[in-house]
């Protein structure tokens, strides 16, 4: 192993670039040449490869984002474009690739070393932590953090104005951020994919609760599950109280890394580099317990079960918390 690549694929998330630093450095330190590529699969396929040093990694750590840029790239999903990508590596005699992102971007990993034998190490960044195996992706406590943030001002106003705001948080077709918000924000519901929700029911319960002098309500909706936009309207119609939506957006995505995602970037990118000296290959350096782990590719595409359930039984417990 004399040369590596490291990209960062599918959403961004803060951490990243925390991430691309420590794999750079670890790489550095190890005598390797490393080089980034830009705009994940893209730049694979195109040849978008730049030599990085020590100091082009300075002044990373704190900022979100990643400075590699990233891209959902669809040509990667043809055998044609994975053909390009492998020639762009050989011909930059690339002997070990890291792919940092979610769990699309391990799919994609996965089928590269299935075709073409290629030494690929994944790090699982993305806001949703959706990979199997691992207890932790880099970026979820940061966009945890942040959606957390915008509640507790959000919930000012509720509790003043006596109104039913509807939060909607990101996290594609997974209920992660949207649990966590809600336990830790105190919601009232938290609408979310694979639950089935009764909007007819959670409209008796605010009317009940309104009865009992419950006078303000929030409810975060999962943006896989429903428009914050439409739940609002159903409310107003069904109770004829005066209700609120709000779309967090890509607010959730930016800003700087929190400690827990900067000292988990850190480890997992040195972990990477690591694992490829090792000979690892067609694995995603994952975390449990606080340790550092490698699990296959293939198994860290697919969301496990425990997550489920523990999200499950998050959610119980926030309605309890709510009577
Ligand atoms: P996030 O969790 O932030 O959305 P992600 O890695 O899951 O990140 P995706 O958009 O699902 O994001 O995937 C990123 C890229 O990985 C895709 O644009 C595509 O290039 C590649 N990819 C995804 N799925 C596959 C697949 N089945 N085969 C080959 N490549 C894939």
């Amino acid at each position: 192993m004399k040369r590596i690549a490291v990209l960062t694929s599918g959403g961004d998330a803060p951490g990243m670039n925390a991430c691309v630093r420590s794999i750079v450095r670890s790489a550095i330190y190890n005598n390797l040449e490393i080089y980034g590529v830009m705009r994940g699969y893209e730049g694979l396929i195109s040849g978008d490869f730049k030599k990085m040093d020590a100091r082009s990694v300075s002044s990373i750590l704190t900022r979100g984002g990643t400075i590699l840029k990233t891209a959902r790239c669809e040509e990667f999903m043809t055998a044609e474009g994975r053909n390009k990508a492998y020639r762009s590596l050989k011909k930059n005699k690339i002997d070990g690739l890291v792919v940092i992102g979610g769990n699309g971007s391990f799919k994609g990993a996965h089928t590269l070393y299935r075709e073409h034998k290629v030494n690929v190490i994944g790090v699982p960044g993305t806001i949703d932590n959706d990979v199997g195996e691992s207890d932790y992706t880099i970026g979820s406590s940061t966009a945890l953090n942040t959606a957390l943030h915008a509640i507790d001002h959000i919930r000012d106003t509720v509790s003043s104005m006596e109104r039913i705001y509807v939060i909607e948080v990101m996290g594609r077709e997974e209920a992660f951020l949207a649990i966590r918000v809600g336990l830790a924000g105190g919601a009232e519901d938290v609408l979310f994919p694979y639950n089935t929700y009764d909007i007819g029911k959670m409209c008796d319960d605010i009317r009940e609760g309104r009865s009992k002098g419950k006078i303000s309500w929030i409810i975060v909706v999962a943006e896989g599950a429903a428009k914050a936009q439409d739940v609002e309207k159903v409310i107003e119609e069904n109770t004829g109280y005066e209700a609120r939506s709000i779309v967090l957006g890509h607010v959730q995505r930016g800003g700087s890394p929190d400690a827990f995602d900067r000292i988990l970037a850190s480890r997992m990118g040195a972990a990477s580099v690591e694992g490829l000296i090792k000979g690892k290959t067609d694995k995603m350096v994952g975390i449990k317990s606080d340790e550092i782990c490698f699990i296959p590719l293939k198994k860290a595409s697919i969301k496990d079960e425990k997550k489920t359930r523990l999200e499950k039984e998050l959610y119980e417990l926030t309605k309890v918390l709510a009577i």
